[in-house]
């Protein structure tokens, strides 16, 4: 049975509706605005229950074969700036915005300054040329930003576009791998994740999640320093967060025997003016120096132990890969992950599938998550995650 919006919990999510805004309308003079009303349990609902809500529709028509003329003249005539309007008028000015761009950078950075309780609605979906193909690029655009997607546009629900179709298909495919990289199924195994990025503190369920169930974890990144300390290691400069120490003790303690962690590194003696660029041959980091990547034996030791893994899931850089002189680590563990036939391998994370997309491995992993922040909080969760629950 599909579920609907009042299944799930929306406090400070992202909920992206599938509007029908296609409403009448004669200049800016809107005819009839059933269209808008009927939306408006829905959108009253999600906004009561603390959610940020996203809305698009489509609107008139935009012929994209035309001239650049005709192209400007269907947009100017279709702005769903009209419904803008009107849904200001109806929920208060203050709490509607409005991105005269259907997708693209402006529309990410309005959602991402978007408060719960407030609304944002995007400009008409034909602008872009890739909606009534059901573009997967544009479809991966509007998906990135929904925890949760509501289908309210039942009138255009026959129709195979990019926001009708593709959105909620990218969506389930999502939900699917990551469902299964926390439901671990015997022939999933062995299950090898590898963790990494800034802090332990951002990801502490994720670690209890993956230690539970995988058989081994690899870590790296800066948060492999606050391990380090756990053991007593220096770690000379490098960021280690002093109160998740006691987390890491706790968690070498019930699983010290899967984890695997850094046995040397790649260091700098000031992280500003990184001359001196210094590899570090064992855990200890010297005083002064900050560890910045893992190091050649590390590389080895991981790729052996991805070398044998059915199932891999993988978040967080294993060092500042933004800087090439310290990309290699994580690098190395995209190839050896790339290596592995037959086994199903996801990434989640925005700045590890950034790190993929830069080394040109986005096509060897069974997954990349667009969900970011979502895909881990659907491993906190043990598989469920509002973001794949789709009603219509
Ligand atoms: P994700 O977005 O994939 O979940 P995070 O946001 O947790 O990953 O972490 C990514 C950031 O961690 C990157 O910007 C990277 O530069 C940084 N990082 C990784 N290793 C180190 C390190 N040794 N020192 C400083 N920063 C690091
Ligand atoms: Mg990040």
């Amino acid at each position: 049975m599909q579920k609907t919006i009042r299944d799930l919990n929306l406090k400070n999510k992202t909920v992206l509706i599938r509007a029908d805004f296609n409403v009448p309308f004669k200049g800016d003079v809107i005819s009839d605005d059933n269209r808008i009303v009927s939306a408006l349990p829905t959108i009253k609902y999600a906004l009561e229950k603390g959610a940020k809500v996203v809305l698009f529709s489509h609107l008139g028509k935009v012929k994209h074969k035309g001239t650049p003329e005709e192209v400007e003249a269907d947009k100017k005539k279709n702005n769903m700036v009209i419904v803008y309007k009107r849904l200001g008028e109806i929920l208060g000015k203050d709490k509607v915005k409005f991105s005269d761009v259907p997708s693209g950078d402006t529309v990410n950075e309005l959602v991402k300054t978007l408060k719960p309780g407030e609304v944002l609605l995007l400009q008409n979906t034909r602008y872009e040329k890739g909606e009534e193909k059901n573009d997967p690029a544009l479809a991966a655009k509007w998906a990135s930003f929904a925890d949760v997607f509501v289908m309210d546009a039942f009138g255009s629900a026959h129709r195979a576009h990019a926001s009708t179709y593709g959105v909620p298909e990218i969506l389930k495919n999502e939900g699917n791998a990551l469902s299964r990289v926390v439901h671990v199924d015997k022939k999933d195994r062995p299950y090898v994740a590898v963790i990494g990025g800034f802090k332990v503190s951002d990801k502490i369920k994720v670690i209890e999640t993956l230690l539970e169930k995988c058989d081994k974890v690899l870590i790296g990144g800066a948060m492999a320093y606050t391990f380090q300390v756990a053991l007593g290691k220096e770690v000379g400069i490098s960021p280690f967060e002093p109160d998740q120490v006691d987390f890491a003790k706790k968690c070498l303690d019930l699983a010290g025997n899967k984890i695997l962690l850094p046995i040397d590194g790649v260091a700098t003696d000031a992280f500003k003016d990184w001359t001196k660029k210094v590899t570090v041959d064992g855990p200890n980091i010297p005083a002064g120096f900050e560890g910045m990547d893992i190091g050649p034996k590390t590389q080895a030791l991981f790729a052996k132990e991805l070398s044998k893994a059915k199932m891999v899931f993988w978040n967080g850089p294993m060092g500042v890969f933004e800087q090439s002189d310290f990309e290699a680590g994580t690098r190395a563990v995209c190839e050896a992950i790339s290596k592995l036939h037959g086994a199903f391998t996801v990434i989640g994370g925005g700045d590890s599938a950034a790190a993929v997309a830069q080394f040109g491995y986005k096509d060897a992993f069974s997954h990349i998550s667009t969900g970011g922040g979502a895909s881990l909080e659907m491993i906190e969760n043990d598989g469920h995650l509002p973001g794949i629950d789709v009603i219509g």
